[in-house]
């Protein structure tokens, strides 16, 4: 403002105390982050702890998450809790596909993240980046609700390095990966 001041056209006084500069981004994400739905599913044990996270003792919803979506078409998140196994792979990338834009993937515990215990096993994919793009990863079997707030918490901060600007890094409008072959 004092920049702006010393220009020719100056903000008269009454007004000097009720102006607030920043850009379209930073309102936009801040909008964004702080009202996240995560979509509402889980895949095994991991899932337990993000309910414990959901509920009053931890409660997510200081976050703006506390709506969580039953449709994909209204889930701007994706928390992959659980084994990812081969056939459920399937349906996880088909709900991804029919989230809109911009979407997010947090892959929760040792199983979404590598595999986990099952890493070897015949049935079981070894990390869902293998076909999802993956925002943040939170390592843990199972991860506490501490460690997911921590994740969701680096997740906002990498919505707020985001711009709309053309050439950005979000993908608004990209095409999906295409469903795995069952
Ligand atoms: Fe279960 Fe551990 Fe795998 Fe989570 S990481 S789904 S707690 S085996």
């Amino acid at each position: 403002l004092q920049e702006l001041n010393k220009t020719e056209y100056p903000i008269p006084v009454d007004l000097q105390s009720n102006v607030a500069i920043t850009s379209l981004s930073s309102v936009y994400n801040w909008g964004r982050r702080n009202s996240m739905w995560p979509m509402l599913f889980g895949l095994a044990c991991c899932a337990i702890e993000m309910i414990a996270t959901a509920s009053s003792r931890f409660d997510f919803s200081r976050f703006g998450m506390e709506v969580m979506r039953a449709t994909p078409r209204q889930s701007d998140l994706m928390i992959v809790s659980g084994t990812v196994t081969k056939k459920m792979i399937v349906p996880i990338v088909r709900l991804y596909n029919q989230m809109p834009e911009p979407k997010y993937v947090l892959a929760m515990g040792a199983c979404a993240s590598g595999g986990g215990p099952f890493k070897e096993g015949y049935n079981v994919v070894s990390g869902v980046d293998k076909y999802l793009p993956v925002d943040v990863y939170v390592p843990g079997c199972p991860p506490t609700p501490q460690a997911l707030m921590y994740g969701l918490i680096a997740l906002q901060k990498k919505i707020d390095g985001q711009s709309l600007a053309v050439g950005d890094d979000v993908p608004w409008y990209g095409v999906g990966p295409a469903d795995p072959t069952p």
